[in-house]
């Protein structure tokens, strides 16, 4: 039997993006589903504090993000949704792995080599001061490995931007198994099959919820005409007709890309199709194939989060769920280490 663990962050509402590259797969993985797997899927509230929030919003979107996992299909009684920040059992363990876990390894995460660059525009990584960046941006991904480790996750579907992170959780609990005990399966990452979707208005960079250029990305609750305002602005190239070629033509090809996610094909078969025409054909495909497929959970959206009673229900049976699994991992790794 499986276990599955995911986590979002309520940084705001869900993008294309998350949606193609994380969200849908974890409701495909419910589908997909035996009756003894357990799926466990995450808001991690916890995760967004290492960035600057409005508080505010930070309470509405924590509340909207357990509204659009329900949107997309997700279903309460056979998966466990909660949020991190309801269990307390995510800081604890992570105290436990920033203890044996060495700050050269959290140096080499890409994720925070991108931090650095971009906090001095540093031209390259021996002239970054870090004297500026917070201490929880350093340490995020040993909190991702505490919430995955927690449930003793078998299988981690996330982007291919957190690939690296799934892979510092295994190195983290294997340290863990040969110090104290043998206490965690090394979980797995699983590959979604669209990788990246890119910024519509950088496509060198990640479609990103916080990038402060809304049309660089399409969102959940986005209407029709949002979607094709979008799309239609969205940044490609110069060179006449329509080609698959990810290295020269990044934008043509996110959209490429983005389409065969909406249809099933690979990017450079869908290319296939638009030999003759051009730019133009591409985004009103494109356009139509997105507007269709947000078309239900941006309705049930709508109609979900306006449910604030039954939001918090289920956020609150989620938790006592997770908990249950959790503090039984917790009673082990305070068992072991001597903190009986
Ligand atoms: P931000 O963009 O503000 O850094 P985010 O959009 O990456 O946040 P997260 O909550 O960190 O959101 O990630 C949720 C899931 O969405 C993760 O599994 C992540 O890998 C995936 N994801 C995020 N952006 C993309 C993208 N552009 N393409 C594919 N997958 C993505």
């Amino acid at each position: 039997s499986r276990v599955i663990f995911s986590g979002i962050q309520p940084t705001g509402t869900p993008h294309l993006g998350n949606f193609l590259g994380a969200l849908q797969n974890w409701v495909r993985l419910q589908e997909d589903s035996q009756p003894e797997d357990v799926l466990i899927y995450s808001i991690v509230g916890w995760h967004s504090l290492t960035l600057p929030q409005n508080p505010h919003a930070l309470a509405v979107a924590r509340r909207e993000m357990l509204a659009a996992l329900l949107a997309i299909g997700l279903d309460p009684k056979r998966v466990i949704i909660f949020h991190q920040d309801d269990n307390p059992h995510h800081t604890d363990l992570s105290w436990v792995f920033n203890c044996i876990t060495p700050v050269g390894k959290l140096r080499r995460m890409t994720t925070w080599k991108a931090r650095l660059a971009t906090s001095r525009n540093a031209k390259d990584e021996s002239e970054v001061d870090e004297s500026m960046l917070n201490t929880g941006l350093f340490t995020y991904p040993v909190l991702q490995a505490a919430d995955i480790l927690l449930y003793k996750a078998t299988h981690v579907p996330v982007g291919e931007d957190q690939k690296q992170h799934i892979e510092l959780a295994r190195d983290i609990g294997d340290n863990f198994n040969r110090t104290f005990r043998d206490l965690f399966p090394l979980p797995a990452y699983i590959a979604t099959p669209t990788r990246r979707v890119l910024s519509l208005k950088d496509p060198t960079s990640k479609m990103s919820k916080s990038s402060p250029d809304i049309s660089s990305r399409i969102l959940l609750t986005d209407s029709e005409k949002e979607i094709r305002t979008k799309i239609r602005s969205a940044v490609t190239d110069s060179i006449t007709g329509v080609t698959y070629d990810p290295a020269t033509r990044p934008g043509t090809s996110n959209l490429l890309s983005i389409l065969g996610a909406c249809t099933n094909e690979e990017p450079a078969v869908v290319a296939k199709r638009f030999e003759s025409k051009g730019h133009g054909d591409l985004k009103a495909d494109v356009a139509d194939a997105v507007v269709a497929l947000l078309e239900r959970p941006r309705t049930e959206f709508e109609r979900l989060r306006g449910e604030e009673a039954y939001i918090t229900r289920i956020a609150k049976e989620g938790v006592e769920k997770a908990m249950v699994r959790s503090g039984a991992t917790m009673r082990e790794v305070r068992h072991s280490v001597g903190l009986r």
